[in-house]
């Protein structure tokens, strides 16, 4: 195949059966990447024709998580919606039937059921046995009202006391190939497709019509999507042939999986873009981390914005191989990211800590998040609630190493004496009076710093003292140092 990426126009999909998955939020991101590096257009489309599966509110969900991540669709205020256009589907559905290339069926579930059952009994494949394939039923025999069903109608009153559907009909040997972007040419053997119900009994458009269908209208010219579907399209293909329309180009992203190889659920953690994002996660992390799962930039960088990507994505730099979801891969880029913005001056990281019961975090304390490498916002004010709280501690952790606890109390006497007469409380002062602390008393640094530190923090792996005395302000130090002071005399 030429690779020619102009002007790439493709949409992402979903169903709205749950929240955005992952897997979901990739699968956008590379539509998204692909259609914004070639000038094209990154449409959405709700996919809502199985109904048993709907989940109320998750099409608005979906469209939140995408907007948090920053893949805007450009048909935002005009989002496709398939449940709203099923006459369109019918009115090709019928169509198909009027010129011989589909057909009614009127075998009942039960039937239906029997006939698998036969089928493999005899060794032979499940699926439809074409019974009605060449009855030539017409749609005036089996609705009474033919042709009148519009969208968001009932079911129509059927004349035979059986429902409906109409099939594609497959053909019956041969072989399909998919000339695919990321996994080359996959060849089907025809014969082990069945005819494919295009429209169900309930008047919905199976996938397959549906996806088709809008394909076509939407002037969709590269349909990409997870491997998952890669079965389908030769369905699709086929279907394209009986409707006269030219392909689009298909190209299948490969699967995510757990480090376990198995596939990525519930059980590997979060796995929900609003999952991620009550955890803490920030949106730059996530789509940085689910770029690199089945893409790479063929060298050792490893943090890219949404910007640089749309300018160094190819879709010929995805693998074939499937990605493997590592957490830990998604902390230490989610830490960066949190450092990243605790820097940025003009960021409104301090707001978001709203959402984890922290809304009135103080600058002194967002600095020592940036130190920290906390891996979610969550856990960086789960450390500041926590830092708030008076410390306990036991009072033997106070003395460092290579000190005692004569010197380690002699040491937080001169400081306890010395701090308040500190006026401007900032970086500078708290640190110079340390220091000066230590060399007029012929003290070394650990007999200082150390038990300031663990008497701020309670704890013996934490920030600077001056940080913490920061953080914690003037009053609240002195308090600490005196119970320091009591723990240890
Ligand atoms: N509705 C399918 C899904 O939920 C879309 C498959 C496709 O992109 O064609 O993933």
């Amino acid at each position: 195949m030429i690779m020619n990426y102009n002007n790439i126009i493709t949409r992402f999909a979903p169903s709205p059966t749950g929240e955005l998955h992952i897997g979901g939020a990739r699968t956008a991101l590379f539509e998204y990447l692909a259609a914004r590096s070639t000038g094209g257009k990154f449409y959405l489309r709700i996919e809502d024709t199985d109904r048993a599966r709907y989940v109320e509110g998750s099409d608005k969900r979906l469209v939140e998580a995408l907007e948090w991540l920053g893949l805007v669709p450009d048909n935002i205020d005009d989002i496709v919606t398939q449940s709203k256009r099923l006459d369109l589907y019918r009115k090709y559905a019928l169509k198909l039937v009027d010129e011989g290339k589909a057909y009614i069926c009127t075998c009942t579930k039960d039937e239906l059921k029997v006939k698998g059952e036969e089928l493999k009994l005899s060794g032979k494949l499940p699926g439809y046995d074409g019974t009605c394939r060449e009855k030539n039923i017409k749609i005036e025999d089996v609705v009474n009202r033919p042709g009148t069903l519009l969208s968001g109608e009932k079911r129509p009153q059927l004349a035979s006391d059986g429902d409906y559907v109409i099939r594609l009909k497959m053909p019956a040997t041969g072989e399909v190939v998919v000339d695919d972007l990321v996994r080359g040419d996959v060849k089907f053997d025809l014969s082990l497709f069945d005819d494919q119900v295009l429209l169900k009994s309930d008047g919905y458009p199976t996938y397959h019509l549906a996806s088709v269908v809008d394909d076509h209208e939407m002037g969709i010219n590269y349909v990409l999507r997870s491997e998952e579907w890669l079965s389908s399209t030769p369905k699709h293909i086929i279907l394209y042939e009986a409707l006269g329309w030219d392909q689009p180009k298909f190209g299948h992203f490969s699967m995510i999986l757990a480090p376990d190889k198995s596939k990525l659920s519930k059980r590997h953690g979060a796995t929900s873009v609003e999952e991620f994002k009550s955890l803490g996660y920030l949106p730059e992390a996530i789509i940085n981390f689910i770029a690199l799962l089945g893409w790479n930039p063929k060298d050792e960088r490893e943090f890219f914005s949404l910007d640089d990507l749309v300018g160094e994505f190819k879709l010929k730099n995805l693998n074939k191989a499937p990605a493997i979801f590592n957490i830990e891969k998604l902390n230490s880029i989610n830490a960066h990211y949190i450092t990243e913005e605790i820097l940025n001056p003009k960021s409104e990281i301090l707001n978001q800590f709203q959402n984890f019961k922290l809304p009135n975090i103080q600058k002194a304390e967002l600095n020592l998040i940036g130190r920290g490498g906390y891996k979610t916002l969550k856990e960086a004010a789960e450390y500041i609630l926590k830092l708030r709280q008076t410390p306990e501690y036991v009072a033997g952790i106070l003395v460092f190493k290579k000190s005692d606890q004569a010197t380690t109390l002699q040491a937080l006497r001169l400081v306890q004496s010395k701090l308040p007469t500190i006026e401007q409380w900032n970086n500078e002062t708290i640190q110079q009076s340390l220091s000066v602390i230590v060399e007029n008393n012929n003290l070394t640094n650990g007999d200082v710093f150390w038990p300031v530190r663990v008497a701020l923090s309670g704890e013996e792996k934490s920030p600077s003292p001056v940080e913490l005395a920061l953080a914690l302000g003037k009053d609240e130090t002195l308090k600490r140092l005196n119970l320091a002071i009591e723990k240890l005399q």
